[in-house]
């Protein structure tokens, strides 16, 4: 079975192509181009290399291309993208105006190119659309809540990936098998041995963390909008509230505005003044620059208040596991976030951590109680292998 992954940006196109022939998980190909203007063409592009790779004979090969979408109305997991999804998507262009357009657009040119492939649509929601009630609900009127102010959470796939990696690196298959067939069974809470509780860091450009159960998410840091939580690289993170309507007010801006500050001049950019990208602000926090320091720590104290939250809420945690460009990169922001937890169980082995850069690798100390991983995630292959299953498991 071959599937296509398709990564859609405003002005960008990267694939990746999956072999799952014989029981195998292979990747074929991957590639892509920046700075597209035509997009149609940038398609066919992909079509042709994909042909004279020889990864395909004939487009019709491809038994889907697969789609790591963001968001839509009423509608989460893996599904397959007709008009119905891709009205719904749009209804929401709103909470996700980078990507939704693009992915709505990028797919509609993919029918037209490929309309005998079914198209099919894994979203970042998905994989916390089973968490409890009472860690998606914010406390506000039931209208509200009605028109779907609520948490959804994001960074689904990464997150997915990391439960199933995870519970495969603690040696529990039970759970990763349960963990893989999330989107068939509905849940992946009832197992039964003991319960695995893992904390998942995706830190990144963007950043969430969530607390896994037996993987499954109880909740994550990203809200409604991906505009929540954890500082992003130029947004802001969580926000009080009545803060919008305070800033409108007394700068006499617009709304639009003021949403525009909030998520292109806030977060790790605004509070640095320097860059929206940790390796600049790490630079000159090193040569002492006291706003990129008071950015890195702002940074790494959310991401403790977070990994706090999951700790109480699991129990504990057998394992804390950090990823994305930051998480798989940055050994000083890991070892800021991981500093003086013994008493909890968790510790680093400063040395192992030092070494470890975008591999997967144990970092935790010898006696720490709970495990500390590295592991680089694979948004791509969750979105190809949820797909697969799709195909198989349902009769679509
Ligand atoms: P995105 O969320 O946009 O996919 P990434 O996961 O690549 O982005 O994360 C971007 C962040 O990770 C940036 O702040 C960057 O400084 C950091 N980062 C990414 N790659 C590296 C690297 N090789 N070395 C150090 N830091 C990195």
């Amino acid at each position: 079975m071959k599937i296509l992954v398709a990564n859609i940006g405003s002005t960008s196109l990267k694939w990746r192509l999956f072999d799952f022939a014989n029981g195998g998980e292979r990747l074929l190909h991957k590639g892509g181009f920046e700075r597209v203007t035509d997009y149609p063409k940038a398609i066919e592009d992909c079509m042709m290399e994909l042909k004279n790779a020889k990864a395909i004979q004939d487009e019709n090969e491809l038994n889907a291309v697969g789609f790591k979408t963001v968001i839509a109305k009423n509608v989460t997991g893996c599904v397959r993208l007709d008009e119905r999804v891709l009205q719904a998507m749009a209804d929401y262009n709103g909470l996700a105006p980078a990507h939704n357009p693009p992915y709505i657009t990028g797919i509609k040119l993919f029918a037209q190119r490929v309309p005998k492939v079914p198209l099919i649509a894994l979203f970042e929601t998905a994989f916390h659309q089973f968490a409890p009630e009472a860690s998606l609900r914010y406390a506000v009127p039931e209208s509200w809540n009605q028109i779907g102010i609520r948490r959804f959470g994001f960074h689904g796939a990464s997150h997915k990936f990391i439960a199933e990696r995870s519970a495969e690196l603690l040696g529990r298959s039970d759970v990763a098998e349960r963990a893989k067939q999330l989107y068939v069974h509905g849940h992946a809470t009832k197992i039964s041995g003991a319960p695995l509780r893992v904390i998942s860091c995706h830190l990144g450009g963007s950043s969430s963390v969530t607390g896994i159960l037996n993987g499954a998410s109880i909740g994550t840091s990203m809200g409604m909008s991906p505009q929540s939580g954890l500082p992003q690289n130029n947004r802001v993170g969580d926000l009080d509230a009545e803060a919008i309507p305070y800033a409108v007010k007394t700068f006499g801006i617009s709304i639009e505005e003021a949403q525009r500050q909030l998520t292109k001049e806030s977060g790790l950019k605004g509070l640095s003044g320097i860059s929206n990208d940790v390796r600049e602000i790490a630079d000159a926090a090193a040569k002492g620059d006291a706003k990129a320091k008071l950015a890195i720590d702002v940074y790494t104290a959310s991401a403790r208040h977070w990994i706090g939250g999951y700790f109480l809420e699991l129990n504990g945690a057998d394992a804390i596991v950090f990823t994305a460009g930051i998480g798989e990169n940055r050994a000083d922001i890991r070892e800021a976030i991981c500093a003086n937890l013994e008493n909890l169980g968790i510790k680093l082995d400063a040395e192992k951590n030092k070494s470890v850069r975008a591999i997967e690798a144990e970092i935790s100390a010898p006696d720490s109680r709970v495990k500390i991983f590295v592991i680089p995630t694979n948004e791509e292959l969750v979105v190809a292998r949820e797909t697969k299953r799709f195909l198989e498991n349902r009769n679509n």
